[in-house]
């Protein structure tokens, strides 16, 4: 069972076909999301294909390419 919390997404990094991805801070999965640059997933909420629904921090880190995205820590503050 996902929980209704909407977390933040701090980090970014794009993947070998460009797509933009992120942590899910539900399920720790890599997802692509929707948006062809940074500034456009920022502030935008997303849903996990685990149900949990994230949104991207205004102020979330565009990492390099090939970047590991840390874990986000899922808890609530
Ligand atoms: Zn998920």
């Amino acid at each position: 069972m996902t929980d209704q919390y909407i977390y933040e997404v701090h980090h970014l990094v794009r993947d070998n076909a460009m797509s933009i991805c992120c942590r899910c801070p539900h399920c720790q999965r890599v997802l692509g999301i929707e948006g062809n640059e940074f500034d456009d997933v920022r502030g935008e909420q997303y849903q996990c294909t685990c149900g949990g629904w994230f949104e991207v921090s205004y102020n979330a880190r565009a990492l390099n390419r090939e970047s590991t995205l840390p874990p986000n820590r899922g808890v609530p503050e």
